[in-house]
Formats: structure tokens, sequence, C-alpha cells
């Protein structure tokens, strides 16, 4: 049996962002994937909303995405954009980039870091005991960890194992998606209304076209076939354009769940398998990537005997909300999609109160992720929010704050004097900043002369003038 630190089920957007957070801070890990190749993955996600941006940023490996995606607003709710052009982030907008890029993407940064990805490879079962757990593979030898973590999508074969519960609203409708190839193209590409929905055409930049098609009814839980799908083709457009080819067909419904808890004993789940919701809205991967480095560093402490195994119950504590809210701003968006005229009315009225700023503001920093907060207490604002990336003079020359998280280390910045930290886990830079600390979502807060980043960018601690407070939340997240 070969033994790891850490097995990560699952190598999608979620699992591969963990294993590069564990791999930076030095931990043992290995990722085991159904999929024999990173290719075999549709389209799916449409893009990034601006704090994922941000958190690829703070690695230092945004412009490889950048550069391959089209920045736009793409933050919206019940059908309003949200501009949030004005938030001050230097990513005050989306990218949009489809979800097989992202992956290889992503994918060729895991790489770089020497992860190892066991492809064509299937977590079939698990068995945890008080030092670790064992993770059967399906016709393989089995893999002894000190943590599994089920990354492995919305059926999570890892959850289930672990008997964790899995509630929420069930699915009243479904949709197909498909990339296929036609024989005769469409004349027309605009999107088509049918009474179970908007349906529609676009062309992927490899020349395939994506399909989405709203089903009258709920669809069956098997998979569905081209058949289904010319059929649904007709339905629609009264042809089915000779559809063939296909290399990725799909059903996805608005069943709207969450994982009961986010950890069983040496067992955590992250992305899809600890949350699905409708895609309305594009929060899957953005909240998957978030849970991932939220959920590293922690792991990363625990298996290195840095911070005792309670740590880890802070990710739930954290997460948990931040994915409940998501659920429940989809399941209202969903309802705003009824074409009725009560429905329609709900909408307009919304729409005028999203015309004023406040409001636009409010949901411009839930739908993009920048107005998050963690409850880390109470105190200055900047407590539990991410931190800003400022430009600070040091004693290295001028640095961006997401450069000194690029390694997923923490650190404490000093703007007043310096500090005395009997510890070399955290880096302490002294910087001069004389600029103004605007939040998004708040506006502009009283200047700290201190603060504590955790690896994740989230403010652990603010010095206004004094240290107090500072050796427990160092002691608190970063180990006695
Ligand atoms: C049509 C559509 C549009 C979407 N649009 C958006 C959007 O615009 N924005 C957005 O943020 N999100 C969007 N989403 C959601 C997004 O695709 C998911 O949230 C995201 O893929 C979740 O990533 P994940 O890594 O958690 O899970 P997954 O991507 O599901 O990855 C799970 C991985 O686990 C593997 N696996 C499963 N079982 C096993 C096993 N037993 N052993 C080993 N490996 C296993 C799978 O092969 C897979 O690679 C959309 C989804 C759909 C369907």
């Amino acid at each position: 049996m070969t033994e790891h630190a850490v097995v990560i089920s699952g190598g999608g957007p979620t699992g591969l962002m963990l294993a590069a957070e564990l791999t930076l801070a030095g931990v043992d890990v290995v990722v085991v994937e159904r999929r024999t190749s990173q290719d075999l993955v549709g389209s799916r996600a449409g893009g990034l909303h601006a704090r994922s941006i941000e958190v690829l940023d703070q690695r230092g490996i945004v412009d490889r995405f950048l550069a391959e995606g089209r920045t736009a607003q793409v933050a919206g709710f019940g059908g309003v954009r949200l501009d949030i052009s004005d938030f001050p982030s230097r990513h005050n907008y989306g990218l949009a980039l489809w979800q097989k890029h992202f992956e290889r993407i992503l994918g060729g940064w895991v790489e770089e870091l020497g992860v190892r990805v066991l492809r064509g490879t299937e977590v079939a079962g698990l068995t945890q005991d008080g030092a670790g757990v064992d993770v059967e593979l399906a016709g393989g030898r089995p893999l002894r960890a000190e943590y599994l973590v089920g990354c492995d999508g919305s059926r999570s074969p890892v959850r289930r194992a672990a008997g964790i519960g899995f509630t929420g609203v069930d699915p009243t409708r479904s949709w197909l998606i498909a990339e296929v190839e036609l024989t005769e193209e469409p004349v027309d590409w605009a999107a088509r209304h049918t009474a179970a929905g908007i349906n529609g055409m676009s062309k992927l930049d490899d020349g395939r076209i994506r399909v989405l098609i709203s089903e009258d009814t709920l669809g069956p839980a098997t998979d569905p076939t081209i058949d289904d799908l010319r059929a649904a083709l007709i339905d629609v457009w009264g042809t089915d354009y000779g559809v063939h080819s296909h290399g990725w067909l799909s059903r996805f419904t608005d069943a709207t769940r969450q994982a009961t808890a986010y950890r069983a004993g040496r067992v955590l789940l992250a992305g899809d398998a600890a949350h699905v919701h409708a895609p309305i809205g594009g929060q899957g991967l953005n909240l998957g990537l978030q849970d991932a480095v939220n959920l590293g560093w922690k792991l990363a402490q625990v298996v290195t005997r840095t911070s005792p195994e309670g740590l880890l119950d802070t990710y739930h504590a954290e997460r948990h909300p931040v994915a409940a809210h998501v659920l429940r701003t989809t399941l209202a968006q969903s309802a705003l999609r009824g074409t009725d005229d009560r429905t329609k009315a709900l909408t307009e009225s919304i729409a005028e109160v999203l015309a004023f700023d406040e409001p636009r503001r409010y949901l411009g920093g839930v739908m993009s992720g920048l107005g998050l907060r963690y409850d880390l207490g109470a105190g200055h604002p900047l407590l539990g929010r991410r931190m800003p990336d400022l430009d600070l003079t040091t004693a290295d020359g001028p640095l961006r704050v997401y450069e000194l998280l690029h390694q997923a280390r923490p650190v404490l910045l000093t703007f007043d004097e310096p500090v005395d930290v009997p510890s070399s886990r955290v880096r302490v830079v002294e910087a001069e900043y004389n600029g103004i600390w605007e939040l998004p979502v708040l506006g502009v807060v009283d200047a700290p002369t201190a603060v504590l980043v955790r690896p994740d960018g989230y403010v652990a601690w603010v010095g206004t003038g004094t240290r107090e407070g500072l050796p427990d939340a160092l002691s608190t997240w970063f180990g006695a």
C-alpha cells in the first residue's frame, strides 16, 4: 500500500487547485482522476469572477489565464448586468474562458509544481481509522493517506462513502448540453424561446457548436443519447441540422444541494462534491477554486503538525455559509427566470432596485466574490475580508501585496514599527503605503498600522496602533 499525506479524489478545477496549494506548502499529495485525459471535459463553465481572478494573481499565474480569455463585465443578477468596474481591485471584471481551457492551464501549472496525478484511476471506497484513511481504487492497489479530500464532483463517491448527507432542493427542470458538429449550420444564431425556456447554439473556438436546450420536463437521470439530442433539436429548431460527432453530451438540472458537513474525521469535501446548484450566475467553479484555497494551507499545517486538527473545522465554518449563500442567490435567480406575468413584474422591480448604486454594489460584491467576509469576530472592517493588492514600498523595492502571497505563506505587514515574530512560519514585511484603503462594497476604511494576511489572502488580524491580539491571532492561525 502506497502512503501519502493527502489523497485527492478528482482532478477537476477544485482538486487541481487544492493539489497545487498543498504542494506549495511542501505536502506530499496525489490526485486520483477517473478521466484518462484532461481533454475529456466539455466546455462547461464559461469563466471566472473577479475574486477567482485575484486568487490566481495571488499565486502569480493570472497572466496565463488572462492571455487566453476575454475580460468582460460578467456579474449579473436576475438578468441585470452588475458593472463592477468601479470596484477597487486590479481585476474588477470577469474572464470569459471555457472550463476546458481553464483546466488545461491550471493543469499545466500543477504539472510544473510536480504534482502526481493518477489518471484513468477511480476511487471506489474508503475506510478511515484514527490515524488515516485507506483509499480503495477500482482495479488497483489501495492507497493510504492521513487525509482524503473528495473533489470528485456532485455525485462524489467520497461523500457517499463517508456517509455525509447532501440535502437541499430537488431538481425541477433540466437542460441538455452538447458539443457537436452540424452538417448544415443555422442561418440564424439567435436564441430561441420555447415554453421550457431559452435555447441556444454558439460556435466554440475549435469550430464545434455548443448546444444548450431547455427540456419541457425533468429529464431522466440516465445519460442522454445523440437521439435525445436530435429529437430536442427538432422540437426547438424544426431540424436536427444533421448533428453528428458529439464529443460531450450531458444533462444538468437545477438541483440545489449542499453537504451537511465538509469534514467527517479524516475525510473532507470541496467543490461540487460539497455543493451543487444550477449554473445561473456562473458560480460553481469559482466556489470550488476558493474552497481549495481556503482548505489547502489549513490542511497543510495540520499534516505538518504546525496546527492542531481543529484548524480544519474553520474550513467548514468559513466555506459552508459562503456556498449556502450562493445556493440561495442561485435559487432566487432560477425563480426569476419564469416567463409568466407575475415573475416578469418581479424581475422588472428588481431591475429597478439594481439601478441604484448601493444594491448594485452589494450584489456586485456577492456575485464577484469581492464582497466576501469570513466571520473572524468584531473589529476593523478589514478583518475576515480579502487583503487589497496594494502597491507597497519595501526594503526590497516596490512590491504588490499579492506578490508576497505567491508561495502561499502567511505575511505580516507592518506600516509603523518593526515587529519581532518568534516564528519563521510568518514572513514579516516592513512596508510603506500612503494611499487610501478602499474595500469593494464598503468603500474607504481607516488605514491600519499592521495586518496579518493568511495564505488565502484574507486578513486574520488588524493592528491599529497596538499589537494587541497579535500573539493570539498568530497561534490561532499558524500554530503555537
Ligand atoms: C452547463 C454548465 C455551465 C456551467 N457554468 C459555470 C460558470 O459559468 N461558472 C462557474 O463557476 N461554474 C459553472 N458551472 C459549474 C462548474 O462546471 C463546476 O462547478 C465545476 O466543474 C466544479 O469543479 P469540481 O472540480 O469541484 O468538480 P468537477 O469539475 O465535477 O470535477 C470532478 C472530477 O472528479 C473526477 N471523479 C469523479 N468520480 C471520481 C472517482 N470515483 N475517482 C476519481 N475521480 C473521480 C471527475 O472525472 C472530474 O474530473 C457550470 C456547469 C455546467 C454543467
